[in-house]
């Protein structure tokens, strides 16, 4: 294969650390992301991280930067519980307690979003081209010439698409790969843990995620209590303190408002609409939502991919949201998207080690990464469902049915 030049289109976490695998492998990567810097759009909630991110960041990171995200994740939960909106307790999954937390292989404790991105573009930075949003490419005969916005273009031997769930990549790679809106719909919120909130905090929250499930509404929980501020930690980390994230679910139509109305709401509005749908919540759940930073509260609509049928390998391929869109229920899509980059990296170091051709290569990759980013989406949208069918009624079969498993993160 000899030497390769590699574009990553999309300075999310996938296309981040696929950049920070393939740099450190000595290959030529570049990041082009359409913001002006990572920090340009609020990214303010909690991620859960798995196994699946633990195994992928040791790999692709340099050790120092590994340490770093360690240092960054949350304190890890003992558990996830279901409570009703009242906090009657209704289910519990706890942890192993002999599993470690923090190892990459047992991982499974929360990050701040914004803090992730900020350690995965640590010692990068010069590899990263903001304000360059991909608007199309041409596949040459000996490689891809990437076409912006604003005129530019650049040339490179791979085109990866991370460039998430609309992405630009996909649309003309493969138009026929379908993203639905599932119709669901969450308010999210950020409510800084100050000694008036951390009060309020129902017991279950304190020991791990917790859902509250019950009316037609139900709401998602759960803390970020780093082990150490990030910003004492390293400088270029932004200052962030401890906080509780909420998510308000439910189904669009029952938000009271026409879609497009929604989606247009101000933080303020929004905040206002989260708290009238959990009027009927515990006031403790009530007075958390209240104490919420409102500016920063914000709508995401649930959507989810169509299975994309095995297509032929080329100098173009995908990873992440802009593949394998899925539900936040399971806490699944970073995890996912993760482990895609670190696959990716891993395929091309051994075909450029073993001088094979990079087509073949990227098909491998693409086969096992469908297999198992589809599952993840299936296994997303159960989850999704599952939650709906608690929420429209006294479901407490699916609980046993269950056994948790399919909230469980
Ligand atoms: C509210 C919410 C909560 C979630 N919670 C969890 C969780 O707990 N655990 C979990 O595993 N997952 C979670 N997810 C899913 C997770 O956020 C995504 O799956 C993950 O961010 C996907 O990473 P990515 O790198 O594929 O895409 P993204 O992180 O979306 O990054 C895409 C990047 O591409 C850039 N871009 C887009 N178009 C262009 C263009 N044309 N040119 C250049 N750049 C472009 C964007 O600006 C962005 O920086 C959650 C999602 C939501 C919405």
């Amino acid at each position: 294969m000899g030497k390769l030049k590699v574009a990553v289109v999309g300075a999310g976490l996938g296309g981040l650390c696929l950049a920070q695998g393939l740099h450190r492998a000595g290959i030529e990567v570049t990041v082009y992301e359409r913001d002006a810097a990572l920090h340009t759009r609020p990214q303010g909630y909690r991620l859960h991280v798995d196994a699946r991110a633990g195994v992928a960041l040791r790999d692709c990171l340099p050790p120092e930067l590994f340490e770093l995200f360690l240092a960054t994740c949350g304190q890890p939960g003992r558990g996830f519980t279901v409570v009703s909106e009242r906090l009657r307790l209704l289910h519990e999954v706890r942890t192993d307690p002999a599993t470690d937390p923090y190892a990459p292989q047992t991982l499974s404790t929360s990050v701040n979003r914004q803090t992730l991105r900020e350690v995965l573009a640590g010692r990068i930075e010069h590899r990263i081209s903001y304000r360059s949003e991909l608007t199309r490419y041409q596949v040459r005969e000996a490689g891809v010439r990437l076409h912006f916005a604003d005129g530019r273009q650049a040339d490179a031997d791979l085109l990866v698409g991370a460039d998430g769930v609309n992405s630009a990549v996909r649309r003309q790679y493969l138009p026929h790969a379908r993203v639905l809106d599932t119709g669901g719909r969450c308010i999210y919120g950020r409510t800084p843990l100050t000694p008036a909130a951390d009060r309020l905090l129902p017991a279950p929250l304190r020991d791990g995620f917790m859902a509250v499930v019950g009316g037609r509404i139900g709401m998602a929980t759960g803390l970020v209590r780093f082990r150490q501020p990030p910003e004492q930690l390293a400088p270029a980390l932004s200052p962030t303190a401890d906080y509780l994230m909420w998510a308000v679910t439910g189904d669009g139509e029952l938000f009271g408002l026409p879609d497009d109305r929604l989606s247009a709401l101000p933080p303020a509005e929004l905040h206002a609409l989260a708290q009238r749908l959990t009027s009927s919540f515990h006031p403790d759940l009530r007075q958390l939502v209240a104490l919420a930073a409102v500016p920063e509260t914000f709508l995401a609509r649930i959507r989810t991919s169509e299975p994309v049928p095995a297509w032929q390998p080329s100098r173009v391929t995908l990873l992440g949201d802009a593949i394998h869109a899925m539900s936040p229920a399971r806490g699944s899509g970073a995890n996912t998207a993760l482990r895609d980059a670190a696959l990716l990296c891993r395929t091309l170091v051994a075909a450029l080690a073993e001088d094979r051709d990079l087509v073949t290569a990227v098909g491998g990759y693409e086969a096992e990464m469908r297999e198992y980013g589809f599952a993840a989406v299936a296994a997303s949208r159960e989850a999704e469902a599952a939650m709906g069918a608690r929420r429209g009624g006294p479901a407490s079969w699916l609980f046993r049915r269950l056994g948790g498993r399919a909230l469980e993160r």
